[in-house]
Order: structure tokens, then sequence, then C-alpha cells
């Protein structure tokens, strides 16, 4: 049975004795108006009573509590806005001054002569120990609280600590039971009740218990995510596959006629991917791969198999110069299938994009690929079975959910260089099945990699050069596009591709390319370096995603302490792409024990997963994955990356649920903080 007593929780603080209207105005400015949401006001950390210390023993700058006696009547000052109230006390062993502001009215609870408890920051004034603004206690009332743990609240004006201590005491003795999860569930996790939990969280025995009570209000959100993440999942498992692919045939042939065997995994994601698109149900599929696992031919494989049954199929890249170099393969790639292709992004003609409007609405085009352009309310479709996004994490949610709402519930694929831990990939693509690419093609050699200070950069491009006198191409990667005299010591794009042209150009073909190009210009670029016509690309990090040349080994990044991890190693993904042994150099302007680490750590390894992991460490995930920020995914305690345990065991424990079991559950989870709307616009 399951019963989520929601009377209680649901009733308004004002039914807690010594709540009136006007404390519960200022609970309110908290967003508090239920007696639930005060009990999951969690205390945001503890204080610690403390035995007494003797007075000789008080150390400044750090709380502490002494027993004492004021040997001298409390002493009032008041000056222009602010009064202080000073006395002695002393302990036998020593004497300090203790000292209010603005608190006049404690005059009267001074009494000296009496040994009261005082606790409070410590301070030096000149060379007397002073204790500022201590709170009083009897010695009675002291002994009480050692070793407890005291709850500290986020507040508001007007509304003390004590008050809302005073508020939770009383809520949970009213709080009945809330247990919507099943016993076995609870027992194999070692989780102790709710109710416990939520007594604990709020006035904790020991670091011990306060440990167990977090666990389990984390395992709770968490659960509680997971449940609507297995709801969305459900709904989108129910929408009916109204298509009919199946031309796998001749996408074997395509697979034969490549020039390069497939490797396992990417058959296998291949293989997946045809069989759910013929399935009763869409496909809403990440294929995840590290940089160079060769995604790309993975996507083109369903397209073709889309556009030979029949229907259109949508590619979207997050810039122009990966659509355009999307377009360019995928369009040499299915020539000889008589597949049509289309591109659509911003940077074109009008009549250019009239032109290819009409043929991606009409059909007449099989496969449409393009940018953010994609989405604009002019461009239609025309039966699309298939929408595929490239490198996601670059796309907002909503917009990939516009994309896909343009078609009739087509098949969804999102492809992603972002290696995520499956913990995380649980909160970001909960409801999408993931295939993972974990096969680098055979014939690639480890990139070696190389740290150096910047002023060893004559080394790194004499290296560079003969790389390039072997025929190969480089990459040079600046932060900056303009020399800002604000950072100096930052290399811009500009001045470096000029300065290293005086002192190298008769040997190299050298140019940029930055973000404040023109989008034709920048084509252009691109198109020569493609084409060996570019030696050196002088680049910002706008080459970080997807760009695939294969003949170019070696790379130099300039103030490799200005990019994260992730980010070195996406740009650093640009060369080892082909069968030659490639080469990345990181080049450091600073030498600091982190930076160092940092640049250790990527110089290590050519391992995406595992950089993401220490990336993560660094930095926290909402940085890298970009949801946090837009607050999307909140959690009143948990953190999805260092509870990660917790929430591995919480969506473990709601894939177990039966499927009854599940159903009860939903209908209480769902009046909690996620929605499924909400999970399905988070994962869609
Ligand atoms: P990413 O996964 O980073 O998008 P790409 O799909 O761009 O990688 O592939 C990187 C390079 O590897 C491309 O030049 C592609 O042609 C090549 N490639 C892809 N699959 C294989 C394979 N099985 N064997 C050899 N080369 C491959
Ligand atoms: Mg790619």
């Amino acid at each position: 049975m399951i019963k989520k007593s929601i009377m209680k929780n649901d009733e308004s603080i004002k039914q807690i004795k010594g709540i009136g209207d006007k404390t519960a105005a200022l609970f309110e400015k908290l967003g508090i108006e239920t007696v639930g949401q005060l009990l999951s006001h969690y205390p945001n950390g503890y204080d610690i009573f403390d035995i007494p210390v003797a007075v000789r023993d008080m150390v400044p700058e750090s709380r502490q509590a002494i027993e004492a006696a004021c040997v001298s009547t409390p002493l009032l000052r008041r000056g222009k806005g602010i009064s202080t109230l000073s006395c002695k006390a002393t302990d036998g062993t020593g004497e300090c001054e203790l000292i209010w502001f603005n608190s006049p009215f404690l005059k009267k609870a001074i009494k000296p002569g009496i040994h009261m408890v005082y606790l409070g920051r410590v301070t030096k004034n000149g060379n007397r120990l002073r204790m500022e603004q201590p709170k009083i206690f009897t010695t009675d009332e002291y002994r009480k609280l050692i070793g407890v743990l005291q709850p500290k609240y986020a507040l508001t004006k007007g509304l003390t600590n004590n008050a809302v201590i005073k508020a939770c005491g009383r809520a949970i003795d009213g709080f009945a039971e809330d247990e919507y999860i099943p016993k076995r569930i609870l027992r194999s996790n070692e989780l102790i009740s709710f109710r416990d939990a939520v007594k604990t969280i709020h006035f904790p025995k020991d670091y011990v218990s306060l440990l167990n009570a977090r666990k389990r209000i984390v395992f709770n959100e968490f659960f509680d995510f997971a449940v609507m993440i297995r709801a969305a999942r459900d709904e989108r498992q129910r929408i009916r596959n109204t298509f009919k692919i199946d031309s796998e045939n001749q996408v074997e042939l395509f697979i034969k006629s490549l020039p390069y065997e497939l490797t396992g995994a990417q058959k296998r994601a291949i293989d997946v991917i045809n069989s759910e698109m013929k399935s009763d149900f869409v496909m809403n599929r990440l294929v995840q791969g590290d940089v160079g696992s060769g995604k790309t031919v993975v996507a083109v494989c369903a397209l073709i198999n889309v556009a030979l049954s029949g229907y259109q199929g949508v590619m979207m890249a997050p810039t122009e110069v990966l659509a355009r170099q999307h377009f360019e393969n995928v369009t040499k790639m299915v020539e000889p299938l008589d597949i049509k292709c289309v591109l659509v992004c911003g940077s074109m003609s009008a009549k250019e994009r009239r032109e290819a409007d009409k043929l991606a609405s009409s059909g007449e085009a099989s496969i449409v690929i393009g940018t953010h352009a994609l989405f604009s309310e002019r461009t239609c479709f025309c039966n699309p079975a298939l929408v595929i996004t490239d490198e996601q994490h670059r796309f907002g949610v909503r917009q990939r959910e516009m994309l896909s709402s343009k078609g009739c519930s087509p098949h969804m694929l999102v492809m992603s260089a972002t290696p995520i831990p499956r913990t995380l990939a649980i909160v970001l693509y909960g409801d999408m099945d993931i295939s993972v690419i974990d096969e680098m093609p055979a014939a690639r050699l480890p990139i070696k990699n190389c740290v150096l200070q910047s002023s060893e950069r004559g080394k790194a491009a004499a290296f560079m050069l003969a790389e390039i006198s072997k025929g190969h191409q480089g990459y040079i990667i600046c932060p900056m596009v303009d020399e800002n005299p604000d950072i100096p010591g930052l290399n811009s794009v500009k001045i470096y591709t000029e300065r290293f042209r005086e002192v190298v150009g008769d040997r190299a073909r050298i140019e940029c390319l930055h973000g404040k190009m023109k989008p034709k210009e920048k084509d252009e670029i691109m198109q020569e370096f493609k084409n060996g016509e570019i030696d050196i690309l002088v680049s910002t990090t706008v080459v970080e995603v997807g760009v695939d040349v294969t003949n170019a080994t070696v790379m130099m990044i300039e103030n490799s302490e200005r990019f994260g991890l992730a980010q070195l190693h996406q740009l650093r993904g640009r060369v080892g792409r082909g069968s030659a042994q490639s080469y990345c150099i990181f080049l450091s302007g600073v030498s600091n024990a982190s930076n160092n680490d940092r640049l250790k750590i990527i110089s290590s390894t050519n391992d995406g997963f595992k950089i993401a992991g220490e990336d993560l460490r660094l930095r926290g995930p909402g940085d890298i994955l970009g949801v946090r920020q837009s607050g999307e995914i909140e959690f009143k305690l948990a953190d999805i990356f260092a509870d990660a345990n917790v929430l591995q065991m919480a969506n473990d424990a709601v894939n177990d649920l039966t499927e009854d079991e599940f159903c009860d559950i939903k209908e209480v989870v769902a009046g909690g903080n996620f929605s499924a709307e909400h999970i399905y616009t988070l994962t869609t």
C-alpha cells in the first residue's frame, strides 16, 4: 500500500503553534507556506557547541565558549549610529572583554558575579582578548547543548534562526509517515525511514546519523527524478512508428564501398539504429563516442536508410563550418546512390536560401543538413522520418524539441562527443537509449603530447615546420581574436598570424580563422585548408567541434592555461584522425601547481572519459555540461556529481520497480518537484 500523507505536509504553516500571520509572512519570503515546504527547508550548515575553554586558552579568530563571570557592571556607550556594551569577564585563569554592538537591551541579562557561558568570536584588541557579540547561556542550558549539532538556516530579515528551529521542531512532532518507496528497496539500500531522516537532518545527534539522514533524502530526490524519467521514457516508447524504413541492404552495400572497415562499435550502433527505425515505436537514441571515433559515418548510414526508404532525413550541426563540412562529406558519400542533399544555413544569400528551402519542403532533397537556421519558420520539411543533431551539447534542449516538432514524431538521433560518466548520462539523457562507440578505428596511432613553456615556442614551431615539410598540415590555437591590452600575455589570432608569417612565411602558407570573420570567408579558408592549400591554420576555438582534416598531424595550443580540460581534449581531437602519427603541443604561459596538474592530466592520456572525469572533479559538472547553469535541474540536497553513487542506486531501484508499483508511485511523485513535462523538455 502506498500512502503519501499529503494532508499534513500540505497544511499551512499557520497550523504550527507559535506561527501567526506576521511570522508566516516572513516565511513566505523564503518560499515557505506549507509544513512540507518548511520541513524541506534543510539547514545549510550546523553549529557545534563545544565544551567551554579556559579564558587563558582562548584562541583569536576562532569561535569559542567560555564559562566566566562578569567582574564589572556592563558599560554602555552610545556613538553615532552605533552603541557598544562591554564588560570584563574572568574564570580565574585569565581576563577578557565581552563586547556587543547595538544590543543595549542585553544590559539587563548580564549579571555580575554569576557564572554564565558566553559563546562568540574571539578577537584581539591590542594585546587584550576580546569576545565579540557572544551569545549568553546559563551553565545548565549550555551543558545540554554540548556536542549537539545546531542547524543553521537560510533566513530573511526579521526571521531568526531560533524561530526557524522552533517551527521545524514543532512541525516534526506532527509530521506523519511519508513513505512511498517499497520496504525491500529501503532495506537493500540501507536507508533509514523518511521521517527519521527529516527529523535528523534538522536536529542531528551526531555526524554519522546526519550522513545517513542526508543519504536518505538525497535518495528520495533522485528516486523521484528517476521516476519521472522512466515515465517520460515510457511515454516516448509508446509513440508509434509510422514510417517504413527498410533499406538496410543498400546500407550494407554502402558500407562495403567505404575505403575502410567499420569498427565493431560502429557496426553495432548502425545495426541497432536500423532495427529501431523499423520497430513499432520511434527511436530516441544517443550515440556517444570520443572525438575521432567515427560517429559521422554512423549518422550517414541512418540517413541513407531513411532516404532510400522514401523519407527525408535532417541533420543539424552546431556551427556553420561543421554543417558545411558534413554537407560536403555526405553529398560525396551519397552521390553514387542518387540521393540529393541540401544545405540550409544563415549566411546564404536570399536566393540561395529560397532554393534550399524549396528543395527541403518539396522533398526533392531527401537529406537536409544545416545549422540553427533549420529552426526558422521558413524552412519546412517533407515527411522527415529522422532528425539527427550532432555534437548536441551545444544545442539548447528546447531547440531540439522545436526541430522535432516540425516533423510528425520522427526518430531522434543525437551524436555527442562529450564523454560523460554513466551516472550523469542518466540525468542528461535519462529517457534516451545510449550507444557507446568505444573503439577507435584501427590504424590510428595515439597522439603524442608534450607540454612546453611559452618561451620554448621556437622549438614547437620548428617541430611543426618539420611536419609541414613532410607534406602534413598543422593548427595553432590562440585564445583571442584581437590583442587585448587589458590582458597582456594572451596570444591573438590576428597578431600571431602576422608575426608567424614574418618569420616562417617563406616556408609555409599561414592563414587565420576566427569567429569574427564572415561565414563566407571562414568557409573559403576551411575549404582551402581541406584541399591542402594552407599549411598552417591559426585559429580560435572555432575549430574545436567536429572539423575533420585527416592530413593535419600537429597542433600547438597557445595559452593552454586558458582552456578547460574537456575543451583542450576536443581541440586536440582535430589531429590524430588519420593513419599518420600526430602530435599535440600544449604551450603554457603560466607555471603554477594547479595549471601544471591540469596539463599533466591532458598530456598523459588521450582518453576522453578519464579527462572528463578529472574535469568534473576540478570544475564541477555544471560548467561542462551547461545543465546546472540553465537551472533546469535543481535538487535541494543532492549533487549529481558528489552523490553519483546514490543516483545510481536510486535509478536502479526505479528501474527494478514492477509495473504496478511504478504506476502507483508515479502518481505520488507527480505532485513533487519534477513533472513529466519537465523531464520531457529536458531530454528531448
Ligand atoms: P567523430 O566521431 O569525431 O565525429 P568522424 O566521424 O569525423 O569522427 O571520423 C573521424 C575520421 O575517421 C574521419 O576522417 C572518418 O572518415 C574516419 N573514419 C571513420 N570511421 C573509420 C574507420 N572505421 N576506419 C578508419 N577511419 C574511419
Ligand atoms: Mg563529429
